[in-house]
């Protein structure tokens, strides 16, 4: 039991290694929320766009007439004070709640920084995620650049106040917002935020544009992210929000399914024809690499095929 247990957390550790020594490479400088540039997207939601900078999510400013809720923090409390001076060129009502799509650093590792009225709501399996792995992704962060280490030096990690199972709603004055929990895939508490009455999507780091997915560890799951593609697409969305990318519409949720349904089908065809996992590695990442040349970062091809032997 333990043998196994720490093995686990050896392969975790090391799949992460791997994560963060290829994602410094991509990022020179410190991954700013960019002022200035936030976008109206509908009458009542705002984002600031990640200007396509890595480790710099697309955050959400969703107002009602009575209170704002804000998506994502960015990574740590200088960009999050950031977003909130954006917040407040917008309008200066209470921002009643922060919505974290997933534990990850640059989404919601900036939460201290909100005022005390804030309520922090995320699915329950993230609280607990990041209370038992929030500490370590600091760690792992901070050794990828001298920037990201002091962006990252004054983290407090701040648990949540609502906690939820499946779903939530609130209502930020004449505007209800769904809170949704699916399954484990990119994280083991991925969260989306929908806007029935807009029919807009959050999908934090599920949906991202022209980015390969990310499995950054073992408690990732390729088979739960297509089970969650497919239901954020019975929402019918109009307006899609990726972690990562420009907004756009369902096609981004159609791209993404595509590319993980190849790879499970592909992947099933080898372990029939019992190639090991080097060899489905070595015959795979070549063409998933010629099919998706327009896609940025492939080495999470490597990370996605493991996964997927390993689940099916
Ligand atoms: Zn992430």
């Amino acid at each position: 039991m333990h043998i196994i247990s720490n093995l686990n957390i050896f392969r975790q550790t090391f799949c992460l290694f791997i994560f963060l020594s290829l994602t410094v490479n991509s990022n020179a400088d410190a991954p700013m929320v960019k002022a200035g540039i936030t976008k109206q997207l509908t009458d009542n939601v705002y984002i600031i766009p990640d200007n396509r900078i890595s480790l710099v999510p697309n955050i959400g400013i969703i107002v009602g007439k009575e209170s704002i809720m804000v998506v994502d923090t960015g990574m740590g409390p200088r960009n999050a004070e950031l977003v909130l001076q954006e917040v407040r060129i917008i309008s200066d009502l209470p921002v009643a709640y922060l919505a974290i799509t997933h534990f990850h650093p640059e989404h919601g590792m900036g939460a201290q920084s909100f005022p005390a009225e804030t309520r922090i709501i995320v699915p329950q399996a993230q609280k607990l995620e990041l209370a038992e792995k929030g500490e370590s992704y600091i760690d792992f962060f901070s050794g990828m650049s001298p920037e990201i280490s002091e962006l990252l030096s004054e983290v407090k990690l701040v648990s949540a106040d609502i906690t939820f199972e499946k779903e939530i709603s609130v209502d930020l004055g004449g505007l209800i917002v769904k809170l949704l929990y699916f399954h484990a895939a990119h994280t083991r508490g991925d969260m989306f935020i929908y806007l029935p009455d807009q029919k807009l999507l959050f999908g934090g780091d599920i949906i991202v544009d022209r980015f390969f997915p990310i499995m950054p560890d073992e408690d990732s799951s390729v088979l739960g992210w297509m089970k969650s593609l497919k239901k954020l697409k019975a929402l019918k969305p109009e307006i899609v929000v990726p972690g990562h990318g420009s907004v756009s519409d369902v096609s981004l949720i159609d791209q993404l399914s595509i590319y993980l349904a190849a790879m499970k089908l592909k992947v099933s065809l080898a372990k029939r024809n019992e190639l090991s996992l080097e060899e489905t590695l070595q015959l795979l990442i070549p063409q998933f690499q010629r099919s998706y040349s327009h896609w940025d970062d492939p080495h999470w091809i490597k990370n996605a095929i493991e996964r997927l032997y390993a689940e099916i």
